[in-house]
């Protein structure tokens, strides 16, 4: 019986040779290309025995991106969420740990009825059924499953065996497998390689599994000659060999399949229809590319964190900001500002000269607050914009709370967990979160919604809405005990929870720009709609 009654397509995408070739990003412009008419659901596949990466260090892992449900995944979510303009759901992410902590709750409720519960069919089994259950409450009409790690890592080979057995299950017309390889041009030799691809196909077919689409991820364009070979050695036309090149922004790469003919091979083997309208995408893309060569205009922005050591940890961050630069044709440069070597006005100073905006990012603990606070006081002292994110609003009403209410000894209790006396808590813990003891997925999460006072700039910058819905992730907030003292000395809490008494936005009237939000703007902005925040932001250090 074929197991697509409702008519939904599969596309898998799977990675060889090594990690890191961006696999998420053409899974997410496969979805782009096929958004137009379709509704594609992505589904991405991790080997990993943690429920989620809320629990892993960024440093290791990249961002945690949270969804509007309040799951936490990992960045793939945000390319696709960015790319296909969709809110992805938590249960679209199978990790390796979902899944066997659903079957052994299975097993102990006894719903396996006596059975042996094995790897091979149990597991597979639920990994396929997780496929469909999602087809089926989504009314997909696609389904792209993006398989993480390479076709050789142990871990994932659960879920090859499941996308193996899918082609029988939905029948051949209704899936396709592409398959993202390397294809080195080694110096001296200076001519594109097929070998690395070959072997990677090769163990693919040892799980049963032949690609009907490879892309080569290549410094250039892939050759004809070698598109002919990869072709060849892996049994495919060589018009089903598309080019991945290096870009100047990973927003092109759907501009570039598409010129490679991959929509129409996804059309006919799939016998879809679907076509990008991607006139405006192109501009976007256009002045990024104009901009990173020759610009006409540009602004730097200092991004101040503890986490600097990996950029990936801010990646939705950065990506705002390049939102934001396209839709004002200005080139955003980056300075990474390691807070933890800040420890004086001075410092904050000199790492803060010739940047036209600030932005404080969320973060975790104390290590690198009091240079952040340094950085913040000097943006408010000299009306240099100013953008706080979660922790970055958090420690602007610390630094608000200290140097211009006088109160000595204002902190965020979080530091009193690692031994620093806070006689202020001006931030404190909600009241939600006083029990929690469990670190996975307990934070404060998700979507809610922000109640926007009348006539305030957060109100302006939103185009005079009241009400809008952002993301979030904390533990922490606001002391209500405070507020009347810090709205007394001037500062302003524009954004409130509708009903209960959770500051969302603060805004210092007479700057420049300071604005601060206790949610993460940056996880909700694409390229189409870039987030009012960050577009405000740029505009403001566009007039520094
Ligand atoms: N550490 C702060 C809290 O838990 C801020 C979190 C964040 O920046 N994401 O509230």
């Amino acid at each position: 019986m074929k197991k697509n009654e409702n008519g939904c397509k599969y596309i898998i995408v799977t990675g060889g040779v090594l990690s890191g070739l961006g696999k998420g990003i053409a899974a997410a412009s496969i979805g782009n290309l096929l958004s137009g008419r379709l509704k594609v659901v992505p589904v991405k596949c991790d080997g990993y025995l943690n429920t989620d990466p809320g629990t892993m260090n960024p440093i290791e892992h990249g961002e945690v991106f949270v969804l509007d449900d309040g799951g936490e995944v990992d960045m793939d979510f945000g390319h696709y969420e960015r790319f296909m303009d969709v809110h992805a759901k938590f249960h679209w992410n199978l990790t390796m740990g979902k899944v066997f902590k659903d079957i052994l709750d299975k097993e102990r409720r006894g719903d396996y009825l006596g059975k042996t519960v094995q790897f091979l069919p149990h597991v597979t089994d639920r990994i396929k059924e997780w496929f469909h259950g999602i087809a089926r409450e989504e009314k997909a009409d696609v389904l792209l499953i993006e398989v993480g790690g390479t076709v050789g890592d142990l871990e994932n080979q659960f879920y090859l065996e499941a996308i193996r057995q899918l082609k029988r299950d939905v029948g051949r017309d209704n899936i396709i497998y592409i398959h993202l390889t390397y294809v080195p041009v080694p110096e001296g030799v200076n001519e594109q390689k097929s070998k690395p691809t070959q072997m990677s196909v090769r163990l693919l077919n040892e799980k049963g599994i032949e690609p009907d689409v490879i892309i080569g991820r290549c410094p250039e364009l892939l050759t004809p000659s070698i598109k002919e070979k990869i072709g060849s050695y892996c049994n495919i036309p060589a018009s089903h060999v598309i080019s991945g090149p290096d870009v100047k922004t990973v927003y092109e790469i759907p501009l570039i399949y598409e010129k490679e003919g991959l929509p129409a091979i996804l059309h006919s083997m799939l016998g879809i229809y679907s076509p990008p309208d991607l006139r405006q995408w192109e501009t976007w893309v256009r002045n990024i590319k104009k901009n990173r060569v020759n610009p006409e205009r540009t602004v730097t922005i200092a991004l101040c964190g503890k986490y600097t050591a990996l950029e990936d940890s801010y990646a939705s961050v950065v990506e705002a900001l390049t939102h934001a630069g396209a839709h004002h044709d200005v080139r955003v440069d980056l300075k990474w500002v390691d807070t933890g070597k800040i420890n004086s006005p001075d410092d904050a100073r000199a790492a803060l000269a010739g940047v036209q905006g600030v932005i404080v990012p969320g973060g975790f603990g104390r290590r690198g607050i009091e240079g952040k606070m340094h950085v913040i006081r000097f943006t408010r002292e000299n009306n240099l914009p100013y953008l706080g994110i979660c922790y970055g609003m958090q420690l602007a009403v610390v630094e608000f709370a200290r140097n211009v209410c006088g109160l000595v000894g204002a902190n965020t209790s979080e530091v009193r967990e690692e031994g620093v006396q806070v006689d202020h808590p001006v931030i404190d813990i909600l009241p939600g979160q006083v029990n929690v003891s469990n670190k996975g997925g307990t934070m404060r999460l998700g979507g809610h919604d922000v109640e926007l006072k009348a006539g305030s700039r957060a109100s302006a910058i939103y185009g005079g809405q009241t009400t809008v819905r952002e993301r979030f992730r904390h533990r922490y907030e606001v002391n209500p005990a405070y507020i009347e003292r810090l709205e007394a000395k001037g500062l302003v809490f524009s954004g409130k929870h509708p009903e209960e008494n959770i500051m969302q936005v603060m805004e210092l009237p007479g700057h420049k720009f300071f604005m601060a939000c206790q949610f993460h703007p940056e996880l909700t902005s694409n390229l189409r709609h870039p987030a009012p925040l960050f577009h405000e932001l740029v505009k403001a250090a566009l007039e520094v």
